[in-house]
């Protein structure tokens, strides 16, 4: 009866010391992800008409490039 005890516990403890091992990692390559994110939306980036530098979230995405407005978007077009 103990010795059945002790292996439900023993198997126990090894899943939760492998979820706890495991877990740090995922939570590591999350917040990565995230400041990836955070830093790509602070990112400046140059507008591929008139060279001006501008703030990701505030460019506009037309392909793969960036540009500062509609009207550089029409330029390069
Ligand atoms: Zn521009």
């Amino acid at each position: 009866m103990i010795l059945k005890v002790l292996l439900v516990l023993g198997v126990i403890s090894i899943v939760y010391f492998m979820f706890i091992k495991k877990k740090p990692a995922s939570i590591e390559t999350n917040t990565k992800a995230k400041k990836a994110d955070d830093i790509q939306a602070d990112d400046m980036v140059e507008c591929s008409t008139c060279g001006v530098y501008s703030e990701v979230s505030e460019s506009l995405l037309s392909g793969a490039k960036y540009y500062c407005s509609k009207e550089c978007i029409e330029k390069a077009v």
